[in-house]
């Protein structure tokens, strides 16, 4: 797990207003290790503030999408799923059973993506790389 990104601090250097909501949001944001969907947060932030209404997360995600402060993810279920951008590159595995999802970083893969680009003629600027599986080993 990549160190705690502090999404407030993030806020500040972009010039973004920052309101009571908005930063139980971004503290919830902050703490996740799991790239919750808007639902996860909400439950989460109207846990520590009851008045944070679904619509207020929607339009916080939204903005600090908008802002490079979070990373929008599509797991392949429809539901969008939120990261702080992380400093550090890395892929993810989906556990289509649970949704759980497994960060992951390979060095070969990334050696092999560049390799790909250029035989396309293209450097690699950036890449996304989502692997899903079902466990070996689930009981049940
Ligand atoms: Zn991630």
């Amino acid at each position: 797990m990549p160190r705690k990104i502090d999404i407030e601090a993030l806020c500040a250097e972009k010039g973004l207003r920052i309101t009571e909501q908005r930063r139980i949001i971004a503290r919830v944001l902050s703490d996740a290790e799991d790239h919750p969907d808007v639902e996860k947060l909400h439950e989460r932030s109207s846990a520590i503030d009851p008045g944070i209404s679904i619509a207020t997360v929607y339009r916080t995600v939204r903005l600090f999408e908008e802002a490079g402060i979070l990373e929008r993810h599509d797991f392949g279920d429809g539901r969008a799923r939120y990261e702080a951008a992380p400093e550090a590159h890395h892929d993810h595995l989906i556990d289509v059973e649970t949704g759980n999802v497994i960060e992951f970083v390979d060095p070969e893969l990334e050696q092999l993506q560049r390799q790909i680009a250029e035989k396309l003629g293209f450097r690699l600027v950036d890449h996304r790389m989502e692997l899903y599986g079902v466990a070996f080993d689930r009981k049940n």
